[in-house]
């Protein structure tokens, strides 16, 4: 387990919920290195985290130790791989509040598994007439599946309004999910803004008309706690690439009762009870909507990042994540002129901070960030529509994470002031 089974990552002193940020540093080899001539300040996690060693040590140990593949197999590789798939499957329940594990469904991210919920439950549920909700927030994998489902079934696509402060705008909450609604679909932490949703009203409301739920949590997970077990979604996906695992894995939760009834999104091996030539029958969740070989290595390495940040304790990385972002809303105000986007409280917000320059096109502060080794996003960030909404083509964004801490947006805000002056507006 490398530095982190060594307690090192937890500090006990002054703040003992606090993270040792220069501790987890070390864990993660890519921040040490210098990019054009500078220590790299990594600030675009919203977009992908890195890597600790024991996640990328389980990647080399999968491949070098039991690669072969599972579920089928009768020897001693294919035993230990299918063991160790399935071990990852048991401690993502274990994580997200100790929920039934045949819940858990593996897809390749969170973008494939809202399609796979929009291609099997979308389909067979919508009708014309009926409609889909999304709000004004939503990244496209959130919002281009279910803009496809009711333009091809003829169903009418709502959205929930943000208010200026970045917020959900509920007002008209009863006018807009109504008894004809099959999905809602919400984020529970934009990507662009950053606000963390309240989840429970929508829930509410969907579930007293008899719809369900779709929860975007691609920016929560890996953040901050989210407990399953009192959360009452229907569907709940998210990203291990954004939470210290390796890309190319996606976690689908869903309700039993509703797993079991959907059909299919692929077919193929591995997802069926019995074939004949006349016949097909299929294996209930979460082997139904698993056709073929699965992306076993990458699913095995993400069992490291669990424990990583289970080591660091959810409740202590939003803490970090929480004062941090404090400290970043109130430094970045030091830029003259810079315009911040998203909640000003850091308590209902994450640390994604996204904003403009008056005079400087969100590329340019990007490359010229580049050039000082800091690492951030330039652009409409997959929610075009809600940029729209914000009259903005494109916004820089800088996000944070567990490695990240008062330093890196130090560095942050006086590139940005001398980047001014560098552009001759400062
Ligand atoms: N939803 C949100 C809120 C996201 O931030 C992202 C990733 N940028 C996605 C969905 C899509 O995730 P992936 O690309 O891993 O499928």
């Amino acid at each position: 387990m490398g530095d982190v089974s060594t307690g090192r990552a937890i500090r006990v002193g002054e703040n003992a919920l606090g993270l040792d940020v220069e501790a987890i540093r070390a864990d993660f080899p890519i921040l040490d290195q210098k990019i054009n001539d500078k220590p790299l300040i990594y600030l675009d996690n919203a977009a992908t985290s890195q890597k600790p060693r024991t996640v990328i040590n389980a990647l080399i140990d999968y491949y070098r130790k039991y690669n072969a593949n599972i579920h089928r197999g009768v020897h001693a590789l294919a035993e230990q791989a299918t063991e160790r798939y399935e071990a990852t499957r048991s401690h993502v329940a274990r994580f997200l509040g100790d929920i039934d594990r045949e819940r858990v469904v593996f897809t390749k991210g969170t973008t494939e598994a809202i399609n796979l919920i929009a291609s099997s439950y979308g389909v067979e549920q919508v009708r014309a007439g009926d409609n889909v909700v999304v709000t004004e927030m939503e990244h496209h994998a959130n919002f281009v599946p279910w803009f496809h489902l009711a333009d091809s079934t003829g169903a009418e696509l709502r959205r929930i309004p943000i208010t200026v402060c970045g917020h959900l705008d509920l007002s008209r909450i009863d006018d807009i999910i109504t008894d004809r609604t099959r999905i809602v679909a919400v984020s529970h932490m934009s990507n662009v803004l950053g606000t963390i949703v309240d989840l429970q009203p929508l829930i509410d409301r969907a579930h007293d008309v008899g719809a369900i739920v779709v929860i975007d949590g691609a920016q929560s997970v890996p953040h901050f706690p989210v407990d399953l077990s009192a959360l009452d979604a229907d569907f709940y996906v998210f990203s291990a690439h954004k939470m210290l695992g390796p890309t190319g894995v996606g976690v689908l939760v869903g309700q039993r009762e509703i797993l079991d009834a959907m059909p299919p999104y692929q077919y193929g091996g591995s997802m069926i009870q019995e074939v004949r030539f006349d016949r097909v029958t299929y294996e209930s969740s979460p082997n139904r909507f698993e056709a073929g070989t699965p992306n076993i290595a990458d699913v095995v390495a993400f069992d490291a990042a669990l424990s990583y940040l289970e080591h660091l304790g959810m409740d202590a990385v939003r803490l970090h994540e929480r004062e941090l972002t404090r400290y970043a809303l109130r430094k970045l105000q030091e830029v003259p002129g810079l315009e911040l986007q998203g909640p000003a409280d850091a308590e209902h917000r994450g640390g994604v901070f996204s904003f403009t320059d008056p005079d400087i096109h969100p590329a340019d502060i990007g490359a010229y960030l580049d050039a000082k080794g800091i690492a951030i996003r330039a652009g409409h960030h997959c929610a075009q529509p809600l940029l729209r909404q914000m009259q903005k083509v494109a916004t820089a964004r800088a996000s944070i994470y567990v490695y990240n801490d008062e330093s890196d947006i130090d560095r942050l805000v006086a590139a940005l002031v001398d980047m001014r002056t560098y552009f001759g507006v400062g």
